[in-house]
């Protein structure tokens, strides 16, 4: 992985998770759908499955590649252009925290429905 950090103070605080169902609001891939598969909050950047894909031409051993030749993978993408999808109601909407008896919840802000749980060990 050869990521290029931005400097930042700190990680960006983002509602979004690893699991999410995103949509692309800029860029090459505008518009289009896919699951979050890997979180970079330090660089600001997030890797959605199947969406950002690029060609490396790979030199054996390079990376722990096993063998040489040119490999497909998800480039990450600003968090900043990714917006979180409901998978109830299946729009583009906002992360909303519900605050209940058990603890802070991430619900849908459109209706309410409560979003998948965070993946522990991001
Ligand atoms: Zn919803």
């Amino acid at each position: 992985m050869s990521i290029v950090l931005v400097q930042r103070p700190g990680a960006l605080k983002t509602k979004i998770v690893k699991g999410d169902t995103v949509m692309i609001r800029r860029g090459k891939e505008k518009g289009k759908r896919g699951v979050v598969k890997a979180m970079f909050p330090k660089a600001g950047l997030a890797s959605v499955e199947g969406l950002n894909v690029v060609k490396r031409h790979t030199k054996q051993g390079a990376g722990g590649a096993k063998s040489a030749g040119i490999f497909e993978k998800e480039s990450p993408l600003p968090i900043s252009a990714l917006q979180y999808v409901c998978t109830s109601c299946n729009v583009p909407s906002r992360v909303k925290y519900d605050v209940g008896p058990n603890g802070k919840r991430r619900v849908c802000g459109k209706c309410g429905e409560p979003a998948a749980e965070t993946v522990k060990g991001r």
